[in-house]
């Protein structure tokens, strides 16, 4: 529990904040239909977490983990979303987002620039 750092799974974090996003979705929009139209505001919330939640990247590539990539025929077509709500692992360097990253499993892509110095 003396971690500085709090650390969690890329995939945790996605279902924490899909809950948060569904309930506060659900709730404002109850609060807002029966008692006040001033609940509204608390939809800021939800949208702002859907922000944060698209955002989230691959912790070893830093590709954005809802952004998908397929060829087909030889045309790479580029998609946001896809079925799964909480991918499983990253579909360009097959990280897995149940984990959670750690120096060891870093891999070059690409550049090196961003490498951590360590010792
Ligand atoms: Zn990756």
């Amino acid at each position: 529990m003396a971690t500085t750092k709090s650390r969690i799974p890329i995939r945790k974090l996605a279902i924490v904040l899909l809950i948060l996003i569904l309930s506060n979705f659900f709730g404002g929009s109850l609060l807002a239909v029966y008692y006040n139209q001033v609940f509204l505001w608390i939809l800021a919330l939800p949208i702002a977490l859907s922000l944060w939640l698209v955002s989230l990247r691959c912790p070893r590539c830093r590709k954005p983990i809802y952004k998908k990539v397929k060829v087909v025929f030889g045309v790479t077509f580029t998609y946001w979303g896809g079925f799964n709500p909480i991918p499983d692992k990253c579909d360009r360097c097959q990280f897995d987002f149940g984990k959670i990253y750690q120096s060891k499993d870093a891999i070059s892509v690409g550049s090196n620039k961003n490498l951590e110095q360590r010792g």
